[in-house]
């Protein structure tokens, strides 16, 4: 590049693990570019580029006999090349191979490759070749297809690449195993060891870092090799707990206040509801109302499958903080469920005084008069709980309340408002009286400013459709409000430990009492019209019914019926009961309505796509078909299937798929089996590894090179038990021996934290 002078060329032995490779004279330039494809850039890189597995070829076996399905590692010499053509333009190339030292009894090797251009040109008679791959009987002949092979080239290459446990390494286009192994092993042998930092607390592990780097690329032993893994993904771990804990520290050590009431408000709710709450709910209550009263800000996570009742804890929450004078905002994924929740909250507490405002990107409305924030109301606002800091927050809410396109709260939700009842509510009260105290919206309020004045708790519903960086948005206001964020999508428990490591969590792990069963069932598609007469029964019963669809229209062309194609026909299927169409391109206010005729019971079926995947609440709705159920994730079908069996009648969920291949059958059949959402997130991540599941780009945490968060969960443990107590006894990190772990997290996470820099 003009005008930057080349960078230094180390002519010196030691190499450090922050050298850039272009530093290091001996590395082919060209080298240098198949490296950065890999992502590697610097010595850090290239040691931490390890290996995928290792060839035992301390001794090469005799050449097999007999076909085998294990791929084994052969070496022998080229005794002869071929190229035939078959089929026109295709060719397969043979490579005969004799094992040294071959006798009476050895059979050659036949290696072959199919159209590979490339490999005839790496390849002549006379040479010696390693190849890795299954033997297989092909008429007489013993051959190995497109095996994996390495020709040796001199004798001088053979110690580091023969004769030992060797390592094989994720490729690349233009850098064969043997140059990238080269290039490793050179750097090893260069690099200085006092450079290489032991991350990891030594009790968590044998060893120092920089042994256990060399021996995961060129072992001594099996035993040694499976050591140094064991030391990696521990620091590796280590290193990401220590990010977590960090996270959680700083949001403990931050300024809060104490948000709780002394609890009657919350007792009188609980006196109207028409059930007890569960043992679950109570003792979640109880975490949250503990976090509440404490100074620092709340971070906790509410993990409960669907249905278990997360709602009601979060209206006590609510309760809790509104009673101490404070404010609360809940938010949902979807502008339905917010306005459900906004319906049910709107049902539940208007009857207590409390004063409750809706503003979703479709639509506002409040209990108190509109406009919220009226200059006067703002002024009266600032009362006594208000910094100077919070006034800013009003005076942004007046332009935003004079924004054009606010609807206006329709005629037949009332705009009325109630005053608050002579309650513990109003000694407490800072805020003027138009101002609501629990806003509901969708999770667009992050990117508004919440014009709160004195906003004490905020709830997010759903938060498996949200990410890290979202929440920081929230905690990042001081005085930091208390944030409970709850999900029904239960995760594997080693995940939570990482995905929610920094949030203290709260599980509620019992059902409602009086709930009827959910039964689900998997039938083929072509069984419909039996699956008919059922859903006809139902009906008649006098219950209400979902059928979901994966796709909006058939604009998308695939070849998957679509839901208002299918809708007519489902209105002649179910006549005389009422259909009604529901999907994403419906306009929010229709879509308002066609829940509330379906929730009022007037219409008997709604035919829908995922919009009703999260949250939605209609107890009376008992069946759920789900058409090409083969497209949906197992943990998304759960969800799904949590619309229903929310009352004591039987629940009725059918899995219509049109593809009887294996994998839909056992993914399906998990289903039939367990109406347990861990169970199920299980066997989801049995069936397709954490990647989906995990959603790393929303975790916010580095990417793992090489632990397993499946198969080596109980080393996560050991890090993060490691973790917690460096921070639980030095959250700020200022003991002399902590100070190695301020640059490990500062690195990793690209910026310094309020207590960690
Ligand atoms: P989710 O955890 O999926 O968000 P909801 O909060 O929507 O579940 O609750 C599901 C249904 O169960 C609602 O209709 C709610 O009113 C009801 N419910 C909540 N708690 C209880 C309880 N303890 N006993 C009976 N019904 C309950
Ligand atoms: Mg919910």
């Amino acid at each position: 590049m003009a005008g930057r002078p080349p960078p230094p060329k180390l002519s010196s032995k030691r190499i450090s693990f922050s050298h850039s490779l272009e530093e290091i004279a001996w590395i082919p330039r060209p080298r240098l570019l198949a490296l950065r494809r890999l992502g590697i850039e610097t010595v850090e890189d290239l040691l931490t580029h390890f290996p995928r597995r290792h060839e035992d070829r301390t001794e090469f076996p005799r050449f097999p006999r007999e076909e085998s399905d294990v791929s084994i590692c052969l070496c022998g010499e080229v005794i002869k090349t071929s190229l035939r053509r078959f089929g026109g333009w295709k060719k397969i190339f043979e490579a005969t191979l004799q094992e040294s030292q071959a006798n009476a009894l050895s059979e050659p090797l036949v290696c072959r490759w199919f159209n590979l251009h490339y490999v005839q040109k790496m390849i002549m008679s006379g040479q010696r070749l390693v190849v890795f791959g299954k033997p297989r009987l092909r008429g007489k002949r013993i051959c190995m297809d497109h095996p994996e092979f390495e020709v040796i080239e001199n004798d001088e290459e053979i110690s580091i690449h023969f004769r030992r446990i060797t390592p094989i390494y994720p490729g690349t286009e233009g850098l064969s195993q043997r140059v990238l192994r080269s290039i490793i092993y050179r750097t090893l042998n260069e690099i200085s060891r006092e450079e290489v930092e032991t991350v990891a607390l030594s009790s968590l592990g044998q060893g120092t870092q920089c042994d256990a780097i060399r021996a995961i690329h060129f072992p001594e032993t099996w035993k040694s090799r499976d050591a140094a893994r064991e030391h990696l993904v521990l620091s590796e771990f280590f290193a990401m707990q220590m990010l977590i804990a960090s996270r959680r520290a700083e949001s403990s050590i931050g300024t809060g206040q104490p948000h709780s009431g002394p609890g009657l408000l919350l007792d009188k709710f609980l006196k109207t509801l028409s059930f007890e709450l569960t043992g679950a709910q109570s003792k979640v209550i109880a975490e949250i109302e503990h976090d509440l009263a404490a100074a620092h800000p709340m971070n906790r996570l509410l993990q409960g499958d669907v249905g278990s009742g997360k709602t009601v804890v979060a209206i006590a929450a609510m309760l809790l903080v509104i009673e101490a004078g404070y404010q609360a905002v809940f938010m949902a994924p979807t502008q339905i469920l917010a306005e459900q929740h906004y319906d049910v909250l709107r049902r539940w507490l208007e009857p207590l005084g409390v004063r409750i405002a809706l503003r979703t990107g479709a639509r506002q409305e409040a209990t108190g008069s509109l406009p919220l924030f009226e200059p006067d109301s703002a002024g009266a606002a600032l009362g006594s709980g208000l910094s100077s800091d919070a006034g800013a927050v009003v005076s942004k809410a007046r332009t935003f309340d004079g924004a054009p396109g606010r609807e206006k709260s329709s005629s037949s939700r009332g705009a009325t408002f109630h005053p608050p009842e002579a309650s513990a509510l109003q000694s407490e009260t800072s805020f003027g009286p138009n101002e609501p105290q629990i806003l509901v919206g969708t999770h667009a309020l992050l990117y508004e400013t919440v014009p709160f004045s004195n906003l004490g708790l905020v709830v997010i519903d759903e938060q498996h459709k949200f990410g890290v960086a979202q929440r920081a948005r929230l905690t990042a206001r001081q005085p930091a409000p208390d944030v409970l964020v709850m999900t029904a999508t239960p995760i594997p428990r080693t995940l939570t430990m990482t995905v929610y490591g920094d949030l203290d969590v709260s599980i509620i792990d019992e059902m409602p009492r009086n709930r009827g069963k959910i039964i689900t069932a998997v039938r083929d598609s072509s069984k419909l019209g039996e699956v008919l007469s059922f859903l006809r029964a139902q009906l008649e019963a006098g219950r209400q019914l979902y059928v979901v669809y994966p796709l909006i229209d058939e604009s998308e062309k695939l070849d998957v019926k679509a839901a208002s194609a299918e809708y007519e026909l489902w209105q002649e299927r179910l006549h005389p009961y009422r259909c009604e169409l529901l999907h994403g391109r419906v306009p929010a206010p229709e879509k308002q309505e066609i829940m509330e005729r379906f929730r009022s019971a007037q219409t008997n079926a709604l035919i829908s796509t995922t919009v009703i995947e999260v949250g939605v609440d209609v107890p009376n709705a008992t069946v759920m078909l789900v058409e090409n159920a083969e497209r949906f994730g197992l943990a998304q079908l759960h969800q799904i299937r949590g619309r229903i069996g929310r009352a004591e009648h039987n629940s009725f969920c059918i899995l219509l798929a049109s593809d009887q291949s294996k994998e839909t059958s056992a993914k399906l059949a998990v289903l039939e089996k367990t109406t347990n959402g861990f169970e199920v997130a299980e066997a989801d991540w049995e069936l397709r590894g954490p990647g989906d599941l995990l959603g790393t780009a929303q975790s916010g945490l580095p990417a793992l090179k090489i632990g397993n968060l499946k198969t080596d969960a109980h080393l996560m443990r050991q890090a993060r038990a490691a973790a917690m107590s460096i921070f639980q006894t030095d959250p700020r990190l200022e003991l002399p021996e902590n100070q190695r772990f301020r640059r490990l997290i500062v690195e990793q996470q690209g910026r310094t934290f309020s207590n960690v820099s």
